[in-house]
Formats: C-alpha cells, sequence, structure tokens
C-alpha cells in the first residue's frame, strides 16, 4: 500500500483571449472544474497503474469537496482517512490565455490538517510499502510524517513542489527526492549535479522531454525521456512522482523505476489535464517495450 499525504483541490480553469489588465473585467470563452492537487494527481497517477494507494489530507464541507472525494473514490484510491473539514476546499485558479498562464492556488481545507492527525495516522504510515508527500501541506505536517517513516524504516518520496515550501531539515529524513530542474536549481543552486553525489540513487532530477537524471554512486546516469507529441504537459510531474512510488514500491531497482516513471510521464503529456492523461499499466509497458 501506497500512502500520499498531499493536497486535494478542485481547479477552476479559464480560457481567454487575453487576461484582463487591473481593473478590467473581460469575457473567457471556457470554464471548467477539474479535479488537481499534487498530492491527489499523484496518488491517481498510482491507482492508474494497479497499485493499491490511500489518502491522507482534507477537502472542505463544500460541493467541491464532495465532488473531489467520490472523484478520488472512482479512480480506486481510498479516501476514509481524507477529513472533510469546515470551510472551503482547496481551490487553484488557472488562467490560461495563448499558452501563458496565471494561476493562484488557495490552500483551504489542505492547511488544516494538523500533526496531531498525523500522529494518529503514525499505524497506518507505518504500515506502508511507501509514502509519498509534496509541498503544499503545512510544513510541520510534513517534517512529521517524514519523521515516522524515517523512524519505521518506511521509504518516503519527498517531491519538493513548490519549491519556496521546502526546508533543508528535511532532507536527513528523505528516502527519495524528485525535484524538477526548476526545482533542483532553488534547493541546490545552479551546480545541482554536484548535489547529486550526495544523494546516489536517492535523488532524481526531471529533465521534461529529456527525461530524468541521479548518479548512481560511480557515475551520473541519464535516463531518457520517450520522445512524443506534446500536447498538454500540466501533471507530468505527478506523473512521474506517482509511478515512480508505484514501481519503488514493487521493489523495482532505482533506474527501472525512473524509467517506468519516465514511460507514464510521457504518455501523461499526450493528452489535455492532469489528470486526464495519466496512463494505465498496460499502456505503460506498451510504451516501454
Ligand atoms: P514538471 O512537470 O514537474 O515540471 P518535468 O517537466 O521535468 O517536470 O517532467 C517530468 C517528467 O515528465 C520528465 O522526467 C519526463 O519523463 C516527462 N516529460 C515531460 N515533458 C515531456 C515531453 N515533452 N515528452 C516526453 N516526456 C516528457
Amino acid at each position: 500500500m501506497i500512502t500520499v499525504v498531499g493536497s486535494i483541490n478542485m481547479d477552476l480553469v479559464i480560457q481567454t483571449d487575453h487576461f484582463p489588465k487591473q481593473g478590467e473585467t473581460t469575457l473567457g470563452n471556457l470554464y471548467t472544474t477539474v479535479p488537481g492537487g499534487k498530492g491527489a494527481n499523484q496518488a491517481v497517477a498510482a491507482a492508474r497503474l494497479g497499485t493499491a494507494v490511500q489518502m491522507i489530507g482534507a477537502v472542505g464541507q463544500d460541493a467541491f469537496g464532495t465532488e473531489l472525494l467520490t472523484g478520488l473514490e472512482a479512480e480506486g484510491v481510498q479516501v476514509q482517512n481524507v477529513k472533510q473539514s469546515e470551510g472551503a476546499s482547496g481551490i487553484a485558479n488557472i488562467l490560461l490565455s495563448q499558452g501563458d498562464n496565471r494561476i493562484i492556488v488557495v490552500p483551504g481545507a489542505n492547511h488544516s490538517v494538523t500533526v496531531e492527525e498525523i500522529n494518529a495516522f503514525a499505524e497506518k504510515l507505518a504500515d506502508s510499502d511507501l509514502v509519498i508527500m509534496q509541498l503544499e501541506m503545512p510544513i510541520p505536517v510534513i517534517q512529521r510524517t517524514l519523521e515516522i517513516c524515517h523512524k519505521n524504516g518506511v521509504p518516503a518520496i519527498l517531491n519538493p513542489a513548490p519549491a519556496s515550501g521546502f526546508t533543508a531539515d528535511f532532507l536527513p529524513f528523505c528516502t527519495y527526492l524528485t525535484p524538477n530542474e526548476t526545482e533542483a536549481e532553488e534547493l541546490f543552486g545552479g551546480n545541482w549535479e554536484k548535489a547529486l553525489l550526495d544523494y546516489p540513487n536517492r535523488l532524481v532530477v526531471t529533465l521534461g522531454e529529456k527525461g530524468a537524471q541521479f548518479y548512481d554512486g560511480e557515475k551520473h546516469v541519464i535516463v531518457e525521456g520517450f520522445p512524443t507529441t506534446a500536447v498538454d504537459t500540466t501533471g507530468a510531474g505527478d506523473t512521474f512522482n506517482g509511478a515512480l512510488a508505484a514501481a519503488l514500491a514493487e521493489g523495482q531497482d532505482f533506474e527501472a523505476a525512473v524509467r517506468f516513471a519516465n514511460a507514464a510521464a510521457s504518455l501523461s503529456v499526450e493528452k489535455f489535464g492532469a489528470q486526464g492523461g495519466m496512463p494505465d499499466r498496460k499502456a505503460v509497458n506498451e510504451r516501454l517495450k
């Protein structure tokens, strides 16, 4: 069982010809709501691959909260440990115009999760094959989850996104760290390749279409991406993380797990939406051939 301690949001997506200027009102072309949040996205990515997944987190007591829970359940993600807290669910307000975007995330219920609640889930975390986290939850919640995993020898993936939430205090407790290139620069500076040397088979930097890079204890390894026609790269990183978690929980070695994650993520960019393009196991196996 993989446990995801992470965010669950509703993405409110507006497509418009141009972004409104300060004080201006414009008419948009299209409005859609799609489930998102890095935690939920990564949980769905792993579940689509046939992995047992449970989530720990929170949605609000609003209509979005109920819709988000139903959606996760339909994907096979266990949500018994997701609370419905007072107030609004987390949302991401996404404006899209001419290939550009402007996004405001309001954490809402996601930030109502407490360290006490994580302590109450300690046994569930300890029984997990692997735990995965991102940085859209309160920092103390992430720190406590990492400590519980570390104490119980449960492998923990920290996807340090958004990187602004990262603190070096996390480092001794993470088994795996999965920044993209921009996040790696924020965490380790321009010379992140040097940081790879300190975390062999633990720190992997995703490089978009180029794939991903890590250090295996003897040499730098670039696991090449799978060339494809990208339609929408939203959620590529989330698919990579969910698939990496699934592969590592199954006992695949690190390089094979990264290759599996590249294959899954390359499929995800072929369709619109973060969760829309996440592949099932059959599709990933086909791509790996
Ligand atoms: P993020 O989505 O977090 O910014 P990346 O852009 O590094 O992260 O993408 C994550 C992974 O998704 C990459 O390691 C790669 O496997 C896959 N990927 C991303 N973009 C493409 C692409 N255009 N073609 C094929 N694979 C891609």
